[in-house]
């Protein structure tokens, strides 16, 4: 067996590993590939980095290679006898298989194709074609007989022997044999063509050399000629044992033989140069080859059995012609096999390739302009902020200058207001009568009326031009500030702040504010003691005064004491008198001056009397007591109103002078805090944006993130691995120079195992990697 060991069809059985693992590669590249785009076609963040119909087109890709990967583990060689009915087809076969595998002598048992294969089982057996029974044969008489007692075989039909590998070295090596009926005895070659040549790699026309070449021989070669691009034809002149008869024509017949047959490869069919023909013509006796090898198989001298002369030259010829067709058909078979899936293959990775470099490229361009646009971004949030700080001050300054104006404004305002208190104050009506009920009532109400008027008065000289400044600055501000807003939120500004109108509220408060006030409506008579007093020395020297003050031990008489308002004064103590130096020696003056009146008036008295008399005199008191009654008699409720009113407005203009600088401060307090919350408001939109602007610069950060990661995968995917080991097959031109470019990172290897890349590099079929 030494001559199968070194069988040239081991090239086809490394070719087809090696393509076989190729394409386990290919599909786990692909199948990566797949998985990636659709990663990326499906990352909502990363819009048209990877389109639809690129997914669409690489898991097509996938799922063909799982079909491509599945066709070529099916793969094998396959040779095809043909020839007319014994001319000893089968013998051929059994030869080249060592043992009588396909029966034979009895001319073809049947009219069907007969396909010798391998099995891994220990068993032979046949399969009809449309049935998936086994059925056992373990002699080849049983298979003749098999064959002829199946009625169904149709003719034309294939029926499948399974040989057990084991038993032949031949078919270990991939190989099918395939058996013909007689070419002679059919009408149907076109559908034979069809059904057993498409795919055969080599044909082997069996011929019997005892005659010449039949034209049915012939007819069949042309019809498959026309099907198939060069058919590789092998012509086996069988029977050459029966020429050793009749020696002295051997040599004639053979080159006779040879003439024919060279003239028909190579002049009529044209399928092969006229030197390479002669290495497809062979002159041999299937049937003592078979013989010999038996013999040699059961342990027994190849000669053993009577051999025609010439037996020797015969079986080597027959062992060279199983050497050039196992080369041949290896390599046939590589390139026919093999050949259309690695281009397609090629194709495949080519087009892969261009996808990831378009995914690579649009990651490219999508990471760029999103990094233009974080630094644009950035650029912003730098602006905002910086802006806004500015404004901030701005604004500040504005506010501080508007909330100025407005107190100087509501300061002037009010203080003429208050000169103007009488005219308000007359402007009141209302029923006033003396009674304590009524005057309670009545005050209540001329506070109302003066807070009103007040107010009023107030609203009328300020709020407007207030109002105005207030929105011309709150214009101002939002002007200023929506640049650094988004155009989607400056069109909805008026609706996130609104202008509303703002009203100034003075808050005077005048019924708590004259809460105190306390009229004084008795009537004093003009020519009193307590006016006299009052008019020389004012109301507040006056009652010091009347209320003996400067001098403990003074005792001024009080001929008003009666009356409510100086009943009313506070009692006088030495804490609360008061230290001015003026006032004393005024008082003590006057009160020396009142001792020594009554005295002055007694002599006075006494002199004028004597000099004047007494008419005078009682006309003075009368004139006196007129002038009292007149005043007594105009003490009207409608005078005491006046006073009243008089009184009233002396003590709220006090009061009111005293809550000035209060309620201007008030005022701007309030056009602060308006102009405060309506910056605030803006600048929460500012925060909104600036926000909204870090989220996006983060969001940009990560998109940026994610296209790197896309760009090395891509680019790793990029990566191809050159099949150095299939430059071993130049017969599969696989690429314009010669490498099919297969799968990179996709190694069918555990991570763990990578690293022992010495063991695959150690692989007959070496790798190796390049980037692209
Ligand atoms: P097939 O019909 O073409 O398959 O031919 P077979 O293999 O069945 O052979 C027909 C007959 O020819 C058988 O009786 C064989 O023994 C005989 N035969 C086959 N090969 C040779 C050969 O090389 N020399 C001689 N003398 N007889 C052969």
């Amino acid at each position: 067996m030494a001559e199968a060991s070194a069988s040239p069809l081991k090239h086809f059985v490394l070719a087809k590993k090696t393509i076989t693992a190729i394409f386990d590669q290919l599909l786990d590249y692909v199948t990566e590939g797949a998985a990636f785009v659709e990663a990326t076609y499906k990352n909502p963040e990363l819009d048209h980095v990877a389109t639809e119909d690129e997914l669409a087109k690489i898991q097509a890709y996938k799922n063909k290679l799982a079909v491509i990967r599945e066709v070529l583990s099916r793969r094998h060689m396959k040779v095809a006898f043909f020839g007319r009915t014994s001319s000893g087809k089968s013998s051929v076969i059994n030869a080249m298989l060592w043992d009588k595998v396909l029966p034979s002598g009895i001319g073809h048992t049947t009219n069907c194709f007969l396909s010798v294969e391998g099995t891994d089982g220990d068993k032979a057996y046949l399969m009809t074609e449309g049935s998936d029974e086994k059925k056992s044969v373990k002699t080849v008489n049983q298979l003749a007989h098999a064959l002829h007692m199946d009625k169904d075989l149709k003719a034309g039909c294939l029926v499948h022997v399974f040989w057990p590998k084991s038993k032949c070295a031949l078919l270990r090596d991939d190989l099918v044999l395939v058996d013909s009926p007689g070419t002679d005895v059919t009408t149907e070659l076109d559908s034979w063509i069809d059904k057993f040549c498409l795919d055969a790699d080599v044909f082997v026309l069996v011929a019997n050399s005892e005659s010449t070449l039949m034209n049915t021989e012939k007819h069949f070669f042309h019809k498959v000629n026309e099907r198939l691009s060069k058919p590789n034809i092998f012509i086996l002149n069988n029977r050459w044992d029966a020429s050793a008869s009749e020696p002295e024509y051997m040599e004639d017949v053979r080159r006779q033989h040879m003439e024919r047959c060279l003239t028909f490869l190579v002049d009529e069919l044209k399928v092969i140069d006229p030197v390479e023909a002669r290495n497809r013509i062979f002159f041999v006796s299937a049937k003592e080859v078979l013989s010999a090898r038996r013999q040699k198989a059961q342990g027994m001298p190849e000669g053993g059995e009577a051999l025609a002369e010439g037996f020797q030259t015969r079986f080597q010829e027959f062992q060279h012609f199983e050497q050039i067709f196992e080369e041949c058909i290896s390599q046939s078979a590589v390139k026919t096999k093999f050949e259309q899936h690695t281009i397609r293959a090629k194709q495949i990775i080519d087009t892969v390739k261009n996808i990831m470099d378009t995914i690579n490229v649009a990651a490219a361009e999508k990471r760029v302009q999103s990094m233009e646009e974080r630094e644009d971004q950035k650029d912003r949030l730098d602006f905002v902020r910086n802006q806004l700080n500015i404004l901030t001050e701005d604004t500040k300054e504005k506010i501080k200058r508007v909330t100025e104006e407005v107190e100087n404004k509501v300061s002037s305002a009010m203080t003429d207001e208050i000169c103007r208190l009488s005219v308000l104050v007359d402007e009141f009506y209302s029923d006033f009568h003396p009674s304590p009920q009524v005057l309670k009532l009545y005050k209540t109400e001329l506070n109302k009326h003066i807070e009103d008027g007040l107010g009023k008065n107030l609203a009328e000289r300020c709020s407007t031009e207030v109002n105005e400044s207030m929105h011309q600055s709150q214009q101002e501000m939002i002007e200023n500030l929506k640049p650094l807003l988004p155009s989607s939120v400056q069109d909805q500004l008026h609706l996130l702040i609104p202008c509303r109108k703002f009203d100034l509220s003075y808050d005077l408060n005048c019924h708590s504010l004259c809460a105190d006030f306390q009229e004084d409506i008795m009537f004093h008579f003009s020519l009193g003691w307590t006016s006299l007093v009052n008019r020389f020395l004012g109301p507040k020297q006056a009652q010091k005064v009347l209320l003996g003050l400067a001098d403990p031990n003074l005792h001024i008489p009080r001929p008003l004491a009666s009356t409510p308002s100086t009943a009313s004064l506070p009692a006088i103590t030495p804490e609360n008198v008061p230290q001015d130096e003026f006032m004393i020696p005024l008082v003590l003056s006057l009160a020396s001056l009142t001792s020594r009146t009554s005295m002055s008036i007694i002599v006075v008295g006494g002199v004028i009397w004597k000099t004047i008399g007494w008419k005078l005199i009682s006309f003075s008191l009368s004139m006196y007591g007129l002038l009292y009654l007149y005043e007594r008699l105009t003490w009207t409720t409608r005078a005491k109103e006046r006073a009243f009113k008089q009184q009233f407005v002396n003590y709220a203009t006090e009061k009111l002078q005293m809550i000035v600088s209060l309620t201007s401060a008030n005022c701007s307090h309030q056009v602060q805090q308006e102009m405060a919350t309506t910056f605030a408001r803006l600048c929460q939109q500012v925060d909104v944006t600036e926000k909204n602007l870090e989220k996006e610069i983060a969001r940009l950060s990560k998109e940026i993130d994610q296209l790197e990661n896309i760009q090395s995968s891509s680019k790793q995917l990029r990566l191809v691995q050159v099949q150095k080991g299939m430059q071993r097959y130049p017969e599969l031109l696989w690429s314009p120079v010669g490498n099919l470019q297969v799968a990179p990172s996709q190694i069918p290897l555990p991570r763990t195992e990578q690293k022992s890349s010495c063991a695959v590099l150690s692989h007959p079929v070496q790798y190796w990697w390049c980037q692209w």
